[in-house]
């Protein structure tokens, strides 16, 4: 039977949208209450009645979301030379999170990040 499991974090993390054109108010510095969802996809397994513990999402994930909760994240792009954090939008968020955790968690679905309580962005790599 496939199931799709659903695991969520929050952080709180400042950014700005350095590809935004002058004068966009996502351009200027500013934070998010992010809410990000890992979706997980397989079969449950007949014995323990669970595709995955919940628990073990949470440690694969966590510290990624602490190396983001409460920093600037275009800082952290630039620690980390890393392109997807120093335009760090709801978009590259979600991809960077997949990349992250792709090799880590079996059946990574998608992710998804809210940015606010009503946009939000799901990367999937095979739609
Ligand atoms: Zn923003």
């Amino acid at each position: 039977m496939a199931v799709l499991i659903t695991k969520k974090f929050r952080f709180e993390s400042a950014h700005w949208l350095p590809g935004m054109p002058d004068g966009h108010k996502c351009r200027r510095l500013h934070g998010h209450s992010f809410e990000m969802e890992v979706n997980v996809l397989g079969e449950t397994n007949p014995e323990t009645g669970l595709l995955m513990d919940f628990g073990d999402i949470k440690k694969v994930v966590k510290p990624y979301v602490e190396m983001l909760d409460h920093y600037c994240i275009n800082e952290i792009g630039e620690e980390r030379d890393d392109d997807l954090l120093r335009n760090p939008s709801s978009e590259n968020l979600a991809q960077w999170f997949f990349e992250q955790l792709q090799d880590k968690l079996p059946g990574l679905f998608s992710i998804i990040i809210h940015e606010t309580c009503t946009s939000r962005c799901e990367y999937r790599p095979k739609f």
